[in-house]
């Protein structure tokens, strides 16, 4: 039976992160993954992701995500390719919103640059937007987005280049702490490693019955548009932007090399029974919704609609991570970075996952994504 320090369990964003790191440290790493790494079956497809470094949901990710900025440059360093492209983000809506006030407070608490602007100045400066007269916005200059599925076949491509082991098209069946590590079984055969990470992604549940009822999985659904002014929707003309209405959030990106101008609705989303389910059916009924606040805040967006895609969020119940060893077996490390905000960490959450496979505490604070706080138990 093969045999490695540490096995990793999907490679998506976090696991094909955490791969590379294991490997570059020089560990007998490998990686599973049941799709091909940048597939559309997941939580990390769509050509886009936000990364910004204010942060609405919770001050205390503001230092997670200025190391994730680091990391994203080290990736584009060591592969040679953009993934990262600065934009700028505008946070927009009613006043008092958790949008624009989460992000005021955690820019004030660290210090972050930023501006607070009116809906006139918003509507003079970014010919993009028309947003309601009594919404309030914040400018923040570092934000941008990411290439999702490049960023992914880029860390798998380093860490098979620093010699890690990649298995794809094969589907791991179950997980089983023995004496000296952990049997992995797959649909090809069985290998053992000193330890396990579980970046399952949607698919998280399989392994760590102790999470199953804590996440709530949702069926999400983009939307790209052919802008009807396309010189306002340009990425050096247009912020990513993310605006809360009284009754939505809906965040969205720049016309990206004439791909449409991409939107999606943040709180809303049909469960999903399971991430199986999930299918490319995006209809009439999603159409309507997305474009609801296209006519709202950005009518010269409103244009044909290019294409619709699907994706899954995993949702937890306060909406923050989890990344910990299991309560089962601590040889066991679960990584469930999601509730529709966790791509742009994926970078410094790979060295997090690293460092608690290979038994070592983080350097990065990761206590706010304890697995105890649900008072999980092992199963
Ligand atoms: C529509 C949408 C928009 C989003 N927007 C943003 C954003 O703007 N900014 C942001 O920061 N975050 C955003 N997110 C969240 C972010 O994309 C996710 O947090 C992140 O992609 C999750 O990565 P992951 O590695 O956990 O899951 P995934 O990337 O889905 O990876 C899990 C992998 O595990 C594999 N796997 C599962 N089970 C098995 C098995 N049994 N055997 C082998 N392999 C298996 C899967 O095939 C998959 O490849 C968004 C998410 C969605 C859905």
């Amino acid at each position: 039976m093969a045999s490695f320090d540490v096995a990793v369990i999907g490679l998506g964003a976090m696991g094909s992160a955490a791969l590379f790191e294991l490997a570059r440290r020089g560990r007998r790493a490998i990686g599973i993954e049941q799709f091909e790494p940048g597939h559309d079956k997941g939580s990390s497809h769509g050509e886009s992701r936000i990364i910004r470094l204010s942060y609405f949901e919770h001050p205390s990710y503001v230092p997670l995500a200025r190391r994730a900025l680091e990391k994203w440059r080290e990736l584009e360093k060591l592969s040679g390719e953009t993934v990262l492209t600065v934009t700028g983000v505008l946070e927009a809506g009613f006043p008092g919103c958790q949008v624009v006030e989460g992000s005021l407070e955690a820019s004030r608490l660290h210090g972050l640059e930023h501006e607070v602007l009116s809906a006139d100045e918003i509507n003079r400066r970014f010919p993009a937007f028309k947003v309601p007269s009594h919404w309030t916005g914040l400018y923040q200059p570092d934000g941008g987005f990411l290439r999702p599925e490049l960023a992914i076949r880029q860390f798998v491509g380093l860490a098979q280049r620093h010699g890690a082991e990649v298995r794809t098209g094969t589907r791991v069946l179950a997980i089983e702490p023995v004496g000296s590590g952990v049997r992995v079984t797959t649909d090809a055969g069985e290998i053992e490693a000193g330890s396990v990470i579980i970046a399952a992604g949607a698919w998280i549940g399989d392994f760590a019955p102790e999470l199953r009822p804590h996440l709530k999985l949702t069926r999400q659904v983009l939307g790209w548009f052919e802008p009807l002014r396309p010189a306002s929707y340009t990425p050096d003309r247009c912020p990513v932007f993310i605006f809360e209405s009284e009754d939505d959030a809906c965040y969205g990106f720049p016309d990206l090399a004439g791909t449409g101008v991409k939107t999606a609705s943040h709180r809303k989303g049909a469960d999903l029974p399971s991430a199986n389910d999930l299918a490319q059916d995006g209809g009439a009924e999603d159409e309507a919704h997305i474009r609801q606040m296209l006519a709202l805040a950005m009518p010269d967006a409103n244009g044909p609609l290019k294409a619709m895609r699907t994706c899954i969020y995993t949702r937890t119940p306060d909406e923050d991570f989890v990344i910990d060893r299991s309560s089962a077996d601590p040889r066991i490390v679960l990584a469930s970075p999601c509730s529709g905000h966790g791509f742009k960490f994926a970078s410094v959450i790979g060295e997090v996952l690293a460092d608690l496979a290979l038994g070592n505490e983080s350097a990065n604070d990761i206590s706010r994504f304890r697995l105890d706080r649900f008072g999980a138990q092992s199963a």
